[in-house]
Parts: structure tokens; C-alpha cells; sequence
């Protein structure tokens, strides 16, 4: 009896009194494991879409999917439209540089 047990989400040791059932010290620490689970199973999600939309030679979707600058597969965490084509703040001011530069250039 009175096995040590730890919060699912942060770690933390749970009260010898906590019940049998209990994983996470409080609400806090259960939505915060509910928000991961969510995104993990966003991101597996996506996952399934681009093998999918590879696989069928879904170009449209592929580049829905992916960020044309890195390959890398885009989550949805965008706020704005513009934020939805890259997968970073990296990415798209990369580009913004390199289309400046060309501008630049053009001008020259
Ligand atoms: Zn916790
Ligand atoms: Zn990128």
C-alpha cells in the first residue's frame, strides 16, 4: 500500500492520500496533459494526410501540408493567412529576405 505515484503531465509526486485513480495533481495538470495528447494526435494526423496525399500524387494537398520553404510538415497553430503557408516565423522571413534581395537586385 501507499505506493509513490507521480503526476502524469508534470512529474510531480502526488499526495500519499491522492486516490488510486488520480494521475495529475490538479485541473491544471490534466488540461495541460489533454492539450498534448491533442496535438500529438493533431501531428499524427497530418502525418496520415501527407502519406496519403503522397501517395496518390495529391499535389495540392502536399503543398497544403508542407512548408514549401523547408519540406517540413505544417501544423496548424497559424493565426494568421499568412502564417499558414510556412511552418515558421523562420521560414517565411527566409523567404521575405530572399524576395527582397531579389527585388533588390531587379532594381539594380
Ligand atoms: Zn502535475
Ligand atoms: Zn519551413
Amino acid at each position: 500500500m501507499g505506493r509513490i505515484r507521480f503526476c502524469d503531465s508534470c512529474g510531480a509526486r502526488l499526495p500519499r492520500s491522492a486516490s488510486a485513480r488520480r494521475r495529475y495533481c490538479d485541473d491544471v495538470c490534466r488540461a495541460q496533459a489533454y492539450r498534448e495528447r491533442k496535438r500529438a494526435d493533431r501531428a499524427w494526423g497530418l502525418g496520415l494526410m501527407l502519406g496519403e496525399a503522397e501517395w496518390v500524387g495529391d499535389e495540392g494537398m502536399i503543398r497544403l501540408l508542407t512548408c514549401p520553404e523547408c519540406g517540413h510538415i505544417l501544423f496548424a497553430g497559424a493565426t494568421r493567412r499568412s502564417d499558414l503557408i510556412y511552418c515558421s516565423g523562420r521560414c517565411r522571413s527566409r523567404v521575405w529576405r530572399r524576395r527582397a534581395a531579389r527585388r533588390a537586385r531587379e532594381r539594380a
